[in-house]
């Protein structure tokens, strides 16, 4: 057996999925493998790029021991709740375990109709699924917490989007793809039976260390809580915007996932959004740690009838959950921040001095990863102007420069270059190159991408033969919205 299942969703009982399998696509054909994660998921690297493996990863082919299935789920989206979504264009395949005993989802994304794709045709054009590639991947180089890329392939087909466009399948793998809007699902129904079935199947499979405690749907609360705080922190330590964070795409495991209408800012701005279809900028940059709570807010309203038999008891415990957000995401920013200018977290003057060349780096319109990436390569060439000029000839960089300058001269034992290597990328997958990547694509041309993958592995090193790739995008190349591509 080339992919060793072990399967436990399958094994729920049968509200909470449909079985279905993948539908065939015309003509597969393999654009990326990724071995190093199936090595991880002990699938031989090798096998991957086989004929068979293809079939399987086009979906033409439903592997021995796969329980295919589509997951249920609602979710609130922009805010309303949407009583019933699912897996409208994608199929669990089933689970394996991975080398270091964790337990994996194998899922196909694009993989034909579901009992959930109501108008839609199941389908995923080959752009998002080449953008979910490369922004995930990056994503988990960068450190990040993120759904993984094991396979992109073409199907050969066409879909109708906004204009007719090539089909691919996206392989992807997840800690588990159950999200705030699982919950949703059966605490809209009242289905109280298998909300609690749902809580302990997570507990067992992502929090176990939970059971130890004296009140463990609470406790779930809180290790969920603290994971996506931090989640927030570092997509803003990078100039991450996620741009749909609906209920339906916060997973319980802390992954980002769903990478639709995502991207890396350019330009900083905390009012940044991306997302065309987000008019009113509820999922900007600067909006997601509050969307993330307001998130946790509904998982944590699900969770009322185990976290206490008195509803008034239970409606204390998750509010007193819920308080804890703030303080643990404030904290992992600042600490966050203050790396990537080379100063130690603890102080209010070292925060007060990232929050500052954020204002005027807003002010400015200075490049965000540019910007740290410059300040960073100062500490060893010792010439401050190119990062002088991220800020457009702004007077106001003076003053700040020697304030830092004087902080980090009395700072004392780090090694602040060091911690600021560590801390800010030269390399992120920028959108004009990830829109270059498919425009190639689409012309039969994958190259690009697989120049642009390549390099994102290794996103903090100096890479002096594609510095090209550092720079931000030219005024026309700009790419101001994004687009679901569903
Ligand atoms: P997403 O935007 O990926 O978070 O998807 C939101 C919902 O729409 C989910 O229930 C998806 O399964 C469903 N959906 C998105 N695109 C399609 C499609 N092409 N066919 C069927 N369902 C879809
Ligand atoms: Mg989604």
């Amino acid at each position: 057996m080339s992919i060793a299942f072990n399967n436990s969703y399958s094994r729920l009982p049968t509200a909470f999925y449909e079985t279905v399998s993948p539908k065939p696509v015309s003509e597969p054909e393999t654009i990326a493998c990724n071995h190093e994660l199936a090595e991880e998921l002990g699938i031989d690297p090798k096998w991957l790029d086989s004929k068979e493996a293809l079939q399987i990863l086009a979906g033409n082919r439903v592997p021995d021991g796969a329980a295919p299935l589509a997951m249920a789920y609602c979710g609130h989206q922009f805010g309303n709740l949407v009583p019933q979504l699912g897996d409208g264009r994608a199929i669990l395949l089933g689970e394996v375990i991975d080398r270091n005993g964790e337990r994996r989802d194998l899922q196909l994304k694009g993989s034909g109709r579901t009992p959930f794709s109501r108008g839609g045709d199941g389908r995923s054009a080959l752009g998002p699924v080449l953008r979910e590639y490369l922004v995930s991947e990056a994503m988990a180089a960068l450190g990040v917490p993120t759904t993984r890329a094991l396979a992109a392939v073409a199907s050969g087909d066409r879909v109708h989007r906004e204009t007719i466009e090539p089909g691919g399948v996206l392989a992807r793998v997840a800690r588990s793809h159950i999200r705030v809007g699982t919950f949703e699902w059966f605490a809209i129904r009242n289905d109280s039976e298998n909300l609690q079935r749902l809580a302990d199947y997570v507990i067992d499979r992502l929090y176990p260390e939970s059971r130890e405690t004296s009140n463990p749907y609470l406790t779930l609360l809180e290790q969920v809580l603290k994971r996506q705080a931090r989640l927030m922190a570092q997509w803003m330590s990078f100039g991450f915007i996620h741009g749909v964070m609906n209920t339906d795409n916060t997973n319980l495991s802390g992954e980002t996932i769903d990478y639709g209408p995502c991207a890396f800012m350019d330009a900083y701005h905390p009012a940044k959004k991306f997302s065309s279809i987000d008019h009113g900028g509820r999922y900007a940059y600067g909006n997601q740690a509050t969307i993330a709570h307001w998130n946790l807010a509904r998982l944590a309203e699900t969770l009322l009838p185990l976290l206490a038999d008195d509803r008034d008891a239970a409606t204390d415990l998750a509010n007193d959950a819920l308080t804890t957000f703030r303080p643990i995401h404030q904290g992992e920013l600042q600490q966050r921040f203050t790396a990537k200018i080379g100063l130690a977290g603890e102080e209010e003057e070292s925060w007060e001095l990232a929050q500052s060349l954020l204002t005027t780096m807003a002010e400015t319109g200075a490049d965000f990863t540019l910007t740290f990436r410059h300040l960073t390569a100062m500490m060893s060439s010792g010439d401050d102007e190119p990062f002088r000029q991220c800020f457009k000839d702004s007077p106001a960089i003076g003053p700040w420069l020697r304030s830092w300058k004087q902080r980090i001269s009395r700072q004392d034992p780090t090694d602040p270059a060091a911690t600021m290597r560590q801390a800010n990328p030269i390399f992120i997958p920028r959108n004009h190159r990830i829109e270059a990547v498919i425009r190639a694509a689409y012309v039969g041309d994958y190259g690009p991408f697989h120049q642009l993958n390549h390099l994102l592995k290794h996103p903090f090193d100096e890479q002096p033969a594609l510095e090209e790739y550092e720079a931000a995008p030219r005024p026309n190349e700009v790419v101001a919205a994004t687009f679901c591509g569903t």
